[in-house]
């Protein structure tokens, strides 16, 4: 492995190991599950909106550690964005890790790039974003207090 391929792998450890944005958000404006049957990954996504900007953000669950820490690297990138430009990081994240093909600068969302090489886990690795993307869509879904 190269330099890069190490500091990624150490982000990647670092953020399974120790999630950021992770808990319960109370109260929140949309809640999302997220299960990935091919590794068992689970997770759970809360969000608060303002007009269309993702003001607060935050998940829990129990996954692996690309899972964990695609969705804690997913909540610090997404945390004060608009609604266009989150489906923007994540038309161009989905393009990364199944083509390695980066559109735009995805900050440390990079550190995911390899996963591409292990098809196995790419759905580790999008889960949290299928959620977010399930939490935005169903506006209908107001979660209950309970
Ligand atoms: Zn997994």
């Amino acid at each position: 492995m190269n330099d890069l391929q190490n500091l990624y792998q150490e982000l990647i450890i670092d953020h399974g190991k120790n999630p950021r944005n992770f808990g319960e958000l109370n109260p929140h404006d949309r809640q999302a599950e997220g299960f990935n049957p091919l590794c068992g990954d689970k997770l759970t996504l809360y969000l608060t909106l303002t007009d269309d900007i993702i003001t607060e953000v935050k998940f829990k669950g129990a996954g692996c550690a690309i899972s964990t820490a695609s969705a804690s690297l997913m909540t610090d990138a997404i945390k004060g964005k608009s609604i266009t430009e989150v489906q923007q990081l994540f038309s161009s994240f989905h393009d990364m890790i199944t083509q390695g093909q980066q559109t735009m600068d995805l900050g440390k969302l990079a550190v995911l790039s390899g996963v591409r090489e292990f098809p196995m886990r790419v759905k580790c690795a999008t889960l949290a974003w299928h959620t977010l993307q399930s939490a935005l869509h169903n506006a209908a879904e107001i979660a209950t207090t309970e």
